[in-house]
């Protein structure tokens, strides 16, 4: 990775060949790809037509932010805070919406800014990476020390950037995987276990015996048929025992009937009246 890889194509020679800043600190209106736009909003010359003590318009509809010359009167271009900016124009447009998010940022300014950050967004990765990394150590851990304020000096705050960002380079001086390249990283390895453990699963379904012909379901199978081979023929001798019973039953009462039947008829019993019927008591036996 050369510096050189993200700098626009041309350079004129008389400005800072990085920040493409001439030497009054303003954007080199012949190299800078952004020399249109305002370099350094807090530079913003007076309109003359807004309250010069704060660059606040005030008339009957409020007070509001001057478009013309207050440093946020004129919000640039939003940048996607997960997308990564890909070379010099974009790195720029990133950095000034950094700059304008972020009053700490502010002071280094977007050109001087997309210096200190194209190491990491050439690395893959993106404004929301940066400014967490400004704000935690990789183990997840709050950054120690102080924050810079909006009105610290310049210096001041690209060394905090430097020194915060300085925990996130490896052993090579190589940023190590943002945080948006680790969640990616981790769903990707998670996404490839779940397939690998899918496709694993089908291979096995595959390959495995069919439950009518594995030995351990074969012999479960003919255990739990004896059983209840064993079982039917427990219920009908059962079953059978009870028929009979009844049958018996049957024969005594129908028998013990017949001699009632001949008693109250007024023939006389050959023996003894018989005990009543078990099981139906008879409906004539009641009125005797
Ligand atoms: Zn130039
Ligand atoms: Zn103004």
């Amino acid at each position: 990775m050369t510096a050189d890889q993200s700098l626009p194509a041309w350079w004129c020679g008389d400005c800072d060949r990085r920040t493409r800043l001439a030497a009054d600190g303003r954007r080199c209106a012949r190299c800078n790809p952004l020399a249109d736009r305002d370099a350094d909003p807090d530079r913003r010359p007076w309109c003359g037509r807004c309250d010069q003590r704060d660059r606040m318009v005030r008339d009957e509809a409020g007070a509001r932010k001057c478009r013309a010359c207050h440093p946020l009167g004129r919000p640039p271009q939003q940048w996607p805070m997960h997308d990564v900016p890909d070379g010099y124009t974009e790195q720029l447009l990133a950095c000034e919406w950094l700059c304008h998010i972020s009053p700490t940022l502010r002071r280094i300014g977007s050109d001087r800014l997309r210096v200190l950050l194209q190491l990491w967004f050439e690395a893959g990765w993106t404004p929301r990476d940066v400014l967490y990394g400004l704000d935690s150590l990789p183990t997840g851990e709050p950054q120690i020390g102080e924050v810079p304020t909006a009105a610290s000096d310049p210096k001041v705050t690209e060394a905090y950037v430097k020194r915060r960002l300085r925990a996130w380079l490896d052993d090579d001086n190589h940023p190590i995987p943002a945080i948006n390249q680790q969640v990616t990283a981790n769903r990707t390895k998670a996404l490839a276990a779940q397939l690998a453990a899918r496709q694993d699963w089908q291979r096995r379904e595959r390959l495995a015996v069919p439950p009518s012909r594995a030995r351990g379901a074969a012999q479960a199978r003919l255990i739990a048929s004896q059983a209840a081979a064993r079982s039917l023929r427990r219920r009908r001798s059962a079953d059978e025992r009870e028929r009979a019973q009844r049958t018996a039953d049957l024969a005594t009462g129908h028998e013990a009937a017949e001699r009632w039947k001949e008693l109250l008829s007024g023939g006389r019993p050959a023996e003894p009246p018989l005990p009543r019927p078990r099981t139906r008591p008879a409906p004539d036996s009641a009125t005797s």
